[in-house]
């Protein structure tokens, strides 16, 4: 019989590990006490493993980040250049809205979850001849610009912010009109037009 100098417990010699650096050979801990401490030992290091690898991607997420925006310092004139040329300085306005504008309603629908129900032709016909259908305003669309530029005026809008994309549920407005509208339902957005024209 010995004792566990861990839990105090006596027990049997075959209840201990061997330990052939000890006198009796045989490890100062009953087996439970050991297997406790060998498990312990593994879910401290996990855990230590497991921030040193945390760690290590928050920094090399953080030099990643600081290469792009030098190289990005860099490489302005020639970005800006590019968008120029792409957008402010080649418009190249355009009577129907292009297949462009379909695909990134068409994402920016999947990536938010929303339904789909427009093929291209139905998309291209509802712009109809091109006027804002809450204000009138005539709209504007180009090639290849994005609404950010100002030059295209033209956007998609869900009349109920609930409901899809679908025939009967979209029209076209302009960008800024459908930007104050955002979730509001048609007649609250109305109603607050209403109310800003007779306020002013
Ligand atoms: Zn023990």
């Amino acid at each position: 019989m010995k004792q566990c100098t861990k839990c105090l417990g006596i027990f049997q010699e075959s209840d201990f590990y061997r330990d052939n650096s000890k006198k009796d050979r045989l490890n100062r801990e009953c087996k439970t006490c050991s297997n406790k401490r060998t498990s312990d030992w593994n879910n401290r290091n996990r855990e230590r493993k497991r921030s040193l690898v945390k760690k290590s991607y928050a920094k090399h997420r953080e030099d990643h980040l600081r290469y792009k925006k030098e190289y990005y310092k860099l490489h302005k004139d020639d970005y800006y250049k590019e968008w120029r040329e792409k957008t402010i300085n080649n418009p190249e306005f355009v009577d129907v809205p292009q297949e462009w504008y379909f695909k990134a309603i068409k994402n920016g629908a999947k990536k938010r979850n929303l339904p789909f129900r427009l093929d291209f032709k139905t998309f291209q016909q509802s712009y109809g001849d091109g006027t804002c259908a809450l204000s009138g305003r005539k709209l504007k669309l180009t090639k290849t610009g994005q609404q950010a530029t100002g030059n295209q005026t033209a956007s998609l809008d869900r009349i109920d912010s609930s409901m899809g994309y679908e025939l009967g549920n979209i029209q076209w407005v302009d960008v800024k009109i459908n930007c104050s509208k955002s979730a509001s339902t048609q007649e609250d957005f109305i109603q607050m037009c209403k109310e800003v024209a007779s306020h002013n």
